[in-house]
C-alpha cells in the first residue's frame, strides 16, 4: 500500500467541494490536516494564501515552503467526503488467504475510498473469541486504514450458544453478527438481543431462512426457472425480517438488516421506522443495501453467471426500485458492499456448486453516484450519511464527519470524471462490474492524515 513520506507534517487540500453527512454541503473549502486530525476548515483561498511554493512532486501536489513539510493537494474540481465506511466486508482472514487477506482487502477498500471497514466473522476459524478479535485488529493496524471487526453472535456461528459478549467487546468487537447465516433459533435470537441491548451494541443480521431456499444465490423466479432451478424465495428474507423487527422492538436492541433484497422487507422496515418516529423513540431498525442490489436484477445471472450469484440473491426490478426508494426516504440508512471474494476456480464451477458472493469495495462509490446521485435520488450529503456518517453513529466509530478535531479521514473523488474498472487490487475478481466505465473516480483516500491511495 502506498504511504506518504511519514516526515510530512500534514496535508493541505485547497479549493475542494466539501460535503459532510452531518453538516451538509459546505461549499468550496480549504482543509488542513495535521497530526492525524482535521485541524482547520476555511473558505477556499484562506489557507491556500499562505502557500507559495511551486515545487511539484505530483501534477496536483506541491510541497509548501512557508508551511514546512506540508503536502498541498489542489482540490479544484474534486469533492471531499468524510472517509467512507463499509460496515460489511469479508476479508477471509483468518483461514482463506487464497481469496483475500486483511492486507489485500484493505488495499481494495482504500482504492474504493474507504478509510474504515467492519469485517464479518464467517472466517476459518470464526471470529468468536477475544483472541481472534485481537489478532485481526492487530493485523489490521498495518494496513493504513481502520480495520474494525465484528464478533459472531453465537459460538462457531452454530446458532446455539452466545459468544462471551463482554470479552468480545473488551477485545474490540464493534457489532455482533453471524453473517452468512441467520440466527434461526428464535429463543437464541431473543437472548442475543437482550444481551446486546444491555451492552449498547447492535446485531447485524443475514436474514435468510434456509427453509425457503432450494438453491442459494438465485432468486426463485423467471431466470431460475429457465435454468431448471427453484432458487431462493423472497419469503426466506421477509419472514426473518418480520420476526426480528418484533424481537428487536421487544428487547430494545438495535438491529441491522444486512444486504436487503426484497421490496416487502423494505416496507416492513419502513413501517417500523415510522412507528418509532411517531412514538418519538430511538430508531432500532436499520438496514443496509448493497450496490449490486440497487443496480442489478436477477437478469444479471444470464450475463454474468456465478459473478451474479450472491446471498440473498438479486431479485426483480420492483425490488430494485423499492430498495432505491428505501434509500431515498431513509428507510435504508447504510450502503454496504458485502465484499465477498472467491477464487476464479470456485466461481468457474457450475452455478449451483459455486460459492455465493461478489467483491465490491472498488466500485461502491461509483455505483452509488451512478444509480443514486446522478438520477437525483440522493443528494451528496445524503450519500455521505449512507456511506459514512450513519455507520459511524450506529457502531460507535470515531469517524464519519469532516469537522475540526475529527480524524483526518477524507476521500477525494471527481464527480465529473470517468474511469474504467479494468483491474482489481483485491486478490479476487469475482465481480459483474469488471470492464464497466463508471463515474466518480476516487483520486485520493486519506486516512489519519496519510495518503493511503492515490489515482496515478
Ligand atoms: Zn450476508
Amino acid at each position: 500500500m502506498f504511504h506518504e513520506d511519514v516526515k510530512l507534517r500534514g496535508l493541505l487540500i485547497t479549493n475542494v467541494h466539501t460535503v459532510d453527512g452531518k453538516k451538509g454541503d459546505l461549499g468550496l473549502r480549504d482543509l488542513l490536516l495535521t497530526d492525524g486530525i482535521i485541524a482547520q476548515i476555511a473558505p477556499a483561498g484562506k489557507l491556500a494564501l499562505h502557500v507559495t511554493s511551486t515545487k511539484t512532486s505530483y501534477p496536483q501536489e506541491q510541497v509548501s515552503d512557508s508551511h514546512e513539510n506540508l503536502l498541498v493537494i489542489d482540490g479544484t474540481g474534486l469533492t471531499a467526503f468524510p472517509g467512507l465506511i463499509d460496515p460489511h466486508v469479508h476479508f477471509r482472514d483468518p483461514g482463506q488467504a487464497e481469496k483475500e487477506d486483511i492486507t489485500t482487502g484493505a488495499r481494495a477498500a482504500a482504492r474504493g475510498g474507504f478509510t474504515s471497514v467492519i469485517m464479518m466473522g464467517n472466517t476459518v476459524p470464526r471470529i468468536d473469541t477475544p483472541d481472534i478479535i485481537r489478532d485481526v485488529i492487530n493485523r489490521g493496524k498495518n494496513t493504513g486504514i481502520n480495520v474494525y471487526t465484528c464478533a459472531n453472535v453465537t459460538k462457531g456461528m452454530e446458532g446455539k450458544e452466545l459468544v462471551d459478549m463482554d470479552a468480545c467487546i473488551e477485545a474490540g468487537a464493534v457489532l455482533f453478527t453471524d453473517d452468512g447465516l441467520p440466527v434461526r433459533d428464535e429463543a437464541v435470537m431473543r437472548l442475543a438481543c437482550e444481551e446486546a441491548a444491555k451492552r449498547g451494541k447492535a446485531i447485524s443480521l443475514h436474514e435468510e431462512d434456509s427453509a425457503f431456499v432450494t438453491e442459494a444465490g438465485i432468486n426463485a423466479g423467471a431466470i431460475a426457472k429457465e435454468m431448471g432451478l427453484t432458487g431462493a424465495s423472497r419469503e426466506a428474507e421477509i419472514r426473518m425480517v418480520e420476526r426480528d423487527i418484533k424481537i428487536a422492538e421487544e428487547t430494545g436492541c438495535a438491529i441491522t438488516v444486512q444486504h436487503i433484497s426484497a421490496a416487502e422487507s423494505v416496507e416492513l422496515i419502513r413501517q417500523a421506522v415510522q412507528k418509532a418516529e411517531a412514538a418519538g423513540t430511538k430508531r432500532l431498525i436499520h438496514a443496509e443495501a448493497t450496490p449490486h442490489h440497487f443496480s442489478l436484477t436477477e437478469d444479471a445471472v444470464r450475463i454474468h453467471g456465478t459473478c451474479a450469484k450472491m446471498n440473498p440473491p438479486l431479485r426483480e426490478e420492483r425490488d430494485r426500485l423499492a430498495i432505491i426508494e428505501g434509500l431515498r426516504d431513509n428507510t435504508i440508512d447504510m450502503i454496504a458492499t458485502d465484499h465477498a471474494p472467491h477464487t476464479p476456480e470456485e466461481k468457474a464451477r457450475e452455478f449451483t456448486k459455486a460459492p455465493s458472493g461478489i467483491t465490491g469495495l472498488e466500485t461502491s462509490l461509483a455505483y452509488a453516484v451512478k444509480e443514486l446521485v446522478q438520477p437525483h435520488i440522493l443528494t451528496l450529503p445524503a450519500l455521505a450519511c449512507k456511506m459514512s456518517y450513519n455507520a459511524a453513529l450506529l457502531y460507535g466509530l470515531d469517524a464519519g464527519t469532516i469537522e475540526v478535531g475529527a480524524p483526518a479521514d477524507v476521500t477525494l473523488f471527481d464527480m465529473n470524471g470517468t474511469w474504467t474498472f479494468d483491474e482489481t487490487v483485491s486478490k479476487s475478481s469475482n465481480t459483474p462490474f469488471l470492464h464497466e466505465t463508471l463515474p466518480a473516480p476516487v483520486r485520493y483516500t486519506i486516512c489519519g492524515g496519510r495518503v493511503v491511495y492515490r489515482d496515478t
